[in-house]
């Protein structure tokens, strides 16, 4: 019975195995994929045109964002 009880004890190891794999490669596949859904980019909205923007895309005057250069200066050089 010592054969049968090796055999037995690789078969439950390779099921083992395989049931680990699939699930490291489905953990991998939500990692790649949850970024974009935890962690979303900060939205500005334009002071002009009210057009909602990414922050690192957006530009800046004091305490106002704005989405591009001429909606700034609208703004600026009142
Ligand atoms: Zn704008």
């Amino acid at each position: 019975m010592g054969l049968f009880k090796l055999l037995v004890l690789a078969i439950v190891v390779f099921a083992g195995l395989t049931l680990w794999r699939r699930l490291q490669a489905r953990n991998a596949g939500r990692s790649t994929r949850t970024p974009g859904i935890n962690t979303p980019e900060p939205m500005v909205r334009c002071k002009e045109c009210r057009v909602h923007i990414p922050a690192d895309k957006a530009l800046r005057s004091k305490d106002d964002w704005y989405c591009c250069a001429e909606h700034r200066d609208t703004h600026t050089h009142e």
